[in-house]
């Protein structure tokens, strides 16, 4: 199977501004940022979209969103706010088949999105 970009940086094939990895969990900037504060938060582990997460993933979704809020609050964003946000399969403009959150924030956001 052909690796997803995201793989490719996990690997380090690929670079990136890397802002936080443990052993489960990586986080970078996304290359082209939709916010001042654009971060991609990756779970190493190959999970396609929402569509594929199962039971077993469950601590590991959480995980994901206490890095948001650390880094939220790292960046500076947590007080005025910030968006998080999973793209799913075409109709939500999923672009990289490889699970992501992103944490958008240093401007406001409208509602609803594009
Ligand atoms: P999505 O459209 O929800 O699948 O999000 C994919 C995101 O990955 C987009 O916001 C892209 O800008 C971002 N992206 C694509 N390639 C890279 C890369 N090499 N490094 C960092 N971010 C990337």
């Amino acid at each position: 199977m052909t690796k997803t970009i995201f793989q490719k940086i996990i690997d380090r094939e690929l670079p990136a501004e890397i802002v936080f990895e443990d052993e489960e969990i990586i986080a970078f900037w996304d290359i082209t940022p939709a916010a001042p504060i654009h971060i991609l938060i990756v779970p190493k582990k190959l999970i396609t979209s929402i569509n594929d997460i199962k039971d077993e993933d469950k601590k590991l979704i959480g995980k994901m969103f206490l890095i948001a809020k650390d880094l939220a609050k790292e960046y500076k964003i947590n007080e005025n706010g910030f968006r998080t946000v999973f793209n799913t399969n075409d109709d939500g403009g999923q672009t990289v088949y490889h699970l992501h959150l992103h944490l958008l924030g240093g401007r406001k956001m409208s509602w609803p999105p594009g």
